[in-house]
């Protein structure tokens, strides 16, 4: 169940027949920068997608795919499972040189897919439009504690002794984890430290 997608797409270039594919993933495998990387699914995700001939080598795809991605969350790393329904469109061209597909931006500002192998393997592809659309961070909880960054205990599963050091509200939205804020900090007076008094 966990082939790569693929769609089949000679009979497109030979004849300008319409192809179809469709299937359900339980994860991506995809080559980028060299290395392998996966994309998990917390369940079998759901992809469809049709291509249609626009003349010379040029198509476009259409579909849909449905991945349940699984991410860590922002601040504890546990799993975090976000449901995502994300629409399929892009213009394609065939380039038997191409070894890789890859997207490319076309001259409209269009996203464009470059492929040269007509049994085109749609990971790269699924995975690239996957990673764009999914949220940049996640939280388990909108009130996720976090792990303690002196020990790394999950304070969701209640308080360490460094608990006192590291309040709750002092954590970053954004990051999740607080900037130098385990030795720093603390002090009310540290940021009149610099601060030149007035002499009379
Ligand atoms: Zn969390
Ligand atoms: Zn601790």
């Amino acid at each position: 169940m966990t082939d790569s997608p693929r769609i089949h797409l000679g009979s497109l270039l030979r004849s300008s027949e319409d192809a179809h594919a469709e299937g359900e993933l339980n994860e991506l495998t995809y080559e980028q920068g060299g290395k392998t990387h996966t994309l998990s699914f917390a369940s079998p995700a759901f992809y469809e997608v049709d291509v249609n001939a626009l003349g010379g080598q040029e198509m476009y795809l259409q579909g849909s795919f449905e991945p349940t991605l699984v991410m860590d969350c922002a601040r504890c790393l546990r799993d975090v499972e976000v449901p995502m329904d994300i629409k399929l469109g892009t213009l394609m061209r065939y380039d038997p040189a191409t070894d890789i597909p890859y997207l490319e931006e076309a001259d409209t500002g269009e996203e464009l897919l470059v492929f040269g192998d007509p049994n085109l393997d749609l990971s790269a592809y699924l995975a690239e439009t996957t990673l764009l659309a999914a949220p940049l961070s996640v939280l388990h909880a909108p009130d996720c504690k976090g792990l303690c960054q002196v020990c790394g205990h999950d304070l969701n599963e209640g308080p360490c002794e460094h608990m006192a050091q590291v309040p709750v509200e002092e954590i970053d939205d954004e990051l999740g984890i607080p900037e130098g804020t385990v030795h720093a900090k603390q002090n009310p007076f540290e940021a009149l430290r610099g601060l030149k008094l007035p002499e009379d």
